[in-house]
C-alpha cells in the first residue's frame, strides 16, 4: 500500500480510476472514523496520500510543515512521506480549480462573481477567483450577503456553487434560482454527480456556458500524483482522463417512436461500449409487476406516464448506461430533466412505414403518421442529436459510438 485516500465516508469514489489512469499505480481507499486517524497515521507506511471530508483541516497536526498553497488555503488534501519520515501537506484543490477556470475560458478579472456556501471547496474558489482579479462575494446561509437578499447581486457575471445542494442521491434542487440575474457569462458547479446539476440544467436552458467539477477532480488528482512520484506529468493527461471518464459516466438515453429500434440498438450499444442496457418499459413492467397493455385498461395512459416518471427518475440518476426510452415519455416536460442530468439524449429516426404494432397499445391506437406529427417537435426538444436507423444496425452503432466520442 503507497497510495491512497483518506476520508470518512467515501462511497463511490473515481479517485482510483483517476489515479491510476493518470500515473499506472493502484490506489487504495481509506476510510477512517476520527478516533482511527491516530493510528493511520502511527502505523500504516503510505508514501503519499489525498484526504478528502472531513479530515482536510483535521490532518493539519499531522504534517511537519505545509506548502505555502496548503498555508493559504489552511487545508491540505495531500500528504506525502519525506524520507525521514515527516509528512509534508499540500493542497492541490487550489490547482483543480485554477485549471477548471481556465478551461472554462471566461476571464473573471473585474467581474462579479459569486460563490455559493462558505465550506473549503468555496475558500479554494475565493482565493483562486481574487487571485484572478475577480470581485468575489460568498453567499452564505448564516452571512450578511445570504438566500434572501440575491438582487444585491443581480449582475453577478459568474456563479460557482460550492455547495453539496443538488448533488446525488438529492437531485433536482438548485441552490439559487438563475432568473434574477441579468448579466451572467457562466455558471460552475462543483459537484459532478449528477453531470448536470438542477443549477447546471437551468444555466443550459437559459443559453448560459455552463461546466461541473469533473475536470477540478482530474486536475487535482494530477498535481497530487506529481507529487507523489515526484516528477511532472503532462498537462495533456487531464483531457485524456478526464473524456474517458466522462464518456464512461454518461448515459445514452434513446428516444424515438415506438419500434423505432432503441431496445435492439440500446442493447448491443451497451455490449459495445461497456455500459449496462436498461429498457425503461421493462423496467415500468417490473415495479407494476404487471405487462404495459394491462397497465393503460387498468389505470389509462395518465396512469402508466406516472410510473413512467417514477422508473425515469431512478434511472437518469444513475451513471454508465444505455437507456431505452419508451415512445411516449417525451409527452411529459419532466422527464427531460431527469433523463438529461446524467444523459446524452439521442433521437433514433426510423421512417414510419418501417415501425411495428404489435404489443403496442398506443400504436395501435393511434394513426402512427399523426402521433409523429405529434410527437416530433418533442423528439426535437428532448434530443442532444437526431440518429437515422433506417439502415444497418451496425452502421447506427458506428454513428451513435463517433458522436458520443466528438460530444463528451
Ligand atoms: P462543505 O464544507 O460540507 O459545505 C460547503 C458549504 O455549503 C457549507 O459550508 C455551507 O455554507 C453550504 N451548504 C451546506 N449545506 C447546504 C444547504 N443544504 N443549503 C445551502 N448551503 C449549504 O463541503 P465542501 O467540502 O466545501 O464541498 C462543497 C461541494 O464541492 C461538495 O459538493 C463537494 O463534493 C464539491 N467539491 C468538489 C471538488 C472537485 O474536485 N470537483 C473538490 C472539493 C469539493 P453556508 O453554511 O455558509 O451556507
Amino acid at each position: 500500500m503507497r497510495f491512497g485516500l483518506l476520508g470518512g465516508k467515501l462511497g463511490h469514489s473515481y479517485s482510483p480510476q483517476i489515479h491510476t489512469m493518470l500515473a499506472g499505480y493502484s490506489y487504495t481507499l481509506f476510510e477512517k472514523q476520527p478516533d482511527e486517524l491516530e493510528a493511520f497515521f502511527t502505523a500504516s507506511d503510505f508514501k503519499g496520500i489525498n484526504v478528502t471530508a472531513p479530515y482536510k483541516k483535521t490532518v493539519i497536526p499531522y504534517c511537519a510543515s505545509l506548502s505555502d498553497t496548503a498555508q493559504k488555503l489552511g487545508a491540505v488534501n495531500t500528504i506525502l512521506r519525506r524520507d525521514d519520515g515527516s509528512f509534508i501537506g499540500h493542497n492541490t484543490d487550489y490547482y483543480g480549480f485554477s485549471s477548471m477556470l481556465q478551461r472554462f475560458g471566461i476571464p473573471v478579472k473585474g467581474k462579479k462573481c459569486l460563490v455559493l456556501g462558505s465550506g473549503g471547496a468555496s475558500a479554494t474558489a475565493v482565493c483562486v477567483l481574487k487571485e484572478a482579479g475577480a470581485q468575489v462575494t460568498v453567499i452564505s446561509r448564516s452571512a450578511d450577503d445570504n438566500y434572501t437578499n440575491l438582487h444585491r447581486h443581480k449582475d453577478a457575471a459568474l456563479i460557482v456553487n460550492a455547495t453539496p445542494v443538488g448533488m446525488y442521491p438529492h437531485v433536482g434542487i438548485s441552490p439559487v434560482d438563475l432568473s434574477i440575474f441579468t448579466h451572467l457569462e457562466g455558471v460552475l458547479d462543483l459537484i459532478y454527480n449528477p453531470a448536470r446539476t438542477q443549477l447546471l440544467l437551468d444555466a443550459e436552458n437559459s443559453g448560459i456556458p455552463t461546466m461541473n467539477g469533473l475536470w477540478m477532480l482530474v486536475a487535482q488528482a494530477k498535481e497530487s500524483a506529481e507529487w507523489f512520484l515526484g516528477h511532472s506529468i503532462d498537462d495533456s493527461m487531464i483531457e485524456t482522463v478526464y473524456r474517458k471518464l466522462k464518456l464512461q459516466m454518461e448515459n445514452i438515453v434513446l428516444i424515438g417512436m415506438p419500434g423505432s429500434g432503441k431496445s435492439t440498438v440500446g442493447a448491443l450499444l451497451a455490449q459495445k461500449m461497456g455500459k449496462t442496457f436498461v429498457d425503461a418499459d421493462e423496467q415500468i413492467e417490473i415495479a407494476a409487476n404487471k405487462k404495459i397493455p394491462e397497465i393503460f385498461r387498468d389505470d389509462g395512459e395518465d396512469g402508466f406516464r406516472k410510473r413512467e416518471t417514477q422508473v425515469l427518475s431512478e434511472l437518469g440518476k444513475a451513471s454508465g448506461l444505455v437507456i431505452a426510452t419508451g415512445g411516449g415519455c417525451v409527452t411529459r416536460e419532466e422527464n427531460y430533466p431527469l433523463l438529461h442530468q446524467n444523459g446524452t439524449i439521442l433521437w433514433l429516426a426510423r421512417d414510419v412505414r418501417m415501425l411495428p404494432t404489435e404489443g403496442r397499445p398506443l400504436s395501435q391506437a393511434n394513426n402512427l403518421d399523426d402521433m409523429l406529427r405529434k410527437r416530433k417537435p418533442l423528439y426535437q426538444r428532448f434530443a442532444d442529436i437526431c440518429v437515422d436507423n433506417n439502415g444497418d444496425t451496425e452502421q447506427t452503432l458506428t454513428a451513435i459510438c463517433r458522436i458520443m466520442e466528438d460530444t463528451v
